[in-house]
């Protein structure tokens, strides 16, 4: 049995909890606070098509909003539950108070798969999305996202419709939008871009050279544009995957020549038709393949107590949210296989989403250049201080990101007298 996403963040919450230097009881009190979300709304979305009443699960949870409005993504996928959200919605709360982001932490899903959808059903289906959601939340509440399955297209239709409903425009209610709507040019860029920094960085302390095997799994929205910043730094990718498959060339990969099989086969796994020295590799012997970097960019609990005794790398970097499980990192660090946390590899989004926000708010002169240069520079500067921390405590740089976020937490919950 996998574990959840959500029983890997509270465990990640308790065991980090106990370096904190309070007493017991405010140990447990702070436990207490972010083991249950704030509100789970549950609900159903329904329309009628062909004389058939179609029913979709949807929901959004609001974690924890003591460091200021819940913030997060919407995930479209055919299997999301309250679970899962919840475990999302927990890391969102984490991971903006280890970045530091004035924002809490919320998520939010439909379960239907969107290849079974016309472009008219899915836009009807956010449009009622976030008619149901406008009586819980507003744009200083909560701020969704894209996440799996939306798009900036489904953004600026929830900002449509959201208009619609307050009969004005307000564009801070959403982030991930296009830049005619206020929306930031690099926020599409911005999670696999501040992967790639980081990357970049971790490679250079590590190795100190160039001469590495990255191991990209997923190349959607995070691994697409992460390929694209390494290749860009002067990196070689030997494999890359999708959920059709993956492919591996000890000559190393071509971002151009990868992007083009996909559009025209719809699969990364094309490339293999056109170049001998691109070999398939099957979906769950992809992240088994030998390399120094292995970026699982795609899905959480990838790398789980099935698979973790054949991983065959040096370093993780979580690019997606909780793709390893917490049984599995325990396995990882004895193995000696350092794993870089989600938390702070894929912070880089949740800081230009932020920007956007302020500039949604009426706050001018953010530009592009300015977004990327900052997001880059609180991803080291975090990175540097959680490697200290990890070194001082001889503990992960997961735990170690966890007491920052929780010294975070902890500090506004006693100022609020929440606890
Ligand atoms: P996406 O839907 O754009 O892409 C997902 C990719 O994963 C696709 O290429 C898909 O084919 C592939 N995939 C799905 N199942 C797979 C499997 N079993 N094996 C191999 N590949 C598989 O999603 P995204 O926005 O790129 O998000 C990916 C992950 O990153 C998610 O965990 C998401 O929560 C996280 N994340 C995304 C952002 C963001 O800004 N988009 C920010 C932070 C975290």
């Amino acid at each position: 049995m996998k574990e959840s996403m959500l029983e890997s963040v509270l465990a990640y919450i308790e065991k980090s909890i106990n370096y904190l230097p309070i007493e017991d009881v405010e140990k447990e009190n702070l436990y207490q606070l972010l083991a249950e979300s704030e509100y789970s709304i549950d609900f159903s979305i329904k329309f009628k098509a062909n004389k058939k009443l179609k029913v979709f699960k949807a929901f959004r949870v609001l974690h924890n909003s003591l460091l200021g409005p819940y913030k997060g993504g919407i995930r479209v996928y055919w299997d999301v539950d309250l679970e899962e959200i919840s475990g999302l919605a927990t890391l969102m709360t984490i991971k903006n108070a280890f970045l530091g982001i004035p924002f809490g932490g919320s998520k939010g899903g439909i379960r239907l798969d969107v290849k079974d959808l016309t472009e008219e059903e899915k836009e009807f289906i956010l449009r009622e999305y976030i008619r149901k959601l406008s009586i819980f939340i507003d744009e200083k509440t909560d701020i969704p996202a894209p996440d799996i399955g939306t798009t900036e297209k489904d953004m600026d239709i929830i900002f449509d419709e959201y208009a619609r409903i307050k009969g004005k425009n307000i564009y801070s209610i959403v982030t991930g939008k296009s830049t005619e709507l206020l929306g930031i040019e690099f926020r599409k860029l911005s999670t696999g871009y501040g992967i790639g920094y980081l990357t970049d960085k971790v490679i250079q302390d590590v190795f100190k050279n160039k001469e590495v095997r990255i191991v990209i799994q997923g190349f959607g929205n995070v691994g697409s544009h992460l390929f694209k910043k390494l290749e860009d730094l002067g990196y070689k990718i030997y494999g890359v995957s999708d959920s059709h498959g993956g492919i591996y060339s000890p000559e190393g990969l071509k971002f151009e020549e990868v992007l083009i099989a996909k559009d025209k086969y719809g699969t990364v796994v094309g490339l293999s038709k056109t170049k001998d020295s691109v070999k398939v590799v099957d979906t769950e012997r992809f992240l088994e393949l030998e390399c120094d970097i292995l970026i699982p960019a795609a899905k959480e609990n990838v790398i789980n107590s099935d698979n973790v005794k054949n991983i065959k790398t040096k370093i993780i970097v979580e690019g997606a949210n909780s793709p390893v499980t917490e049984e599995a990192e325990n396995m990882l660090n004895q193995m000696g296989i350092l794993v870089i946390p989600d938390i702070l590899a894929n912070g880089g989004g949740v800081y230009v989403s932020y920007y956007e926000w302020l500039k949604g708010n009426g706050i001018q002169n953010i530009t592009d250049s300015f977004v990327e240069n900052i997001m880059k520079e609180k991803l080291i500067s975090a990175y540097k201080e959680i490697d200290i921390i990890s070194k001082n405590l001889n503990i992960s740089y997961r735990t170690a990101s966890y007491i920052k976020a929780l010294e975070k937490l902890y500090k506004v919950a006693k100022l609020r007298g929440v606890i």
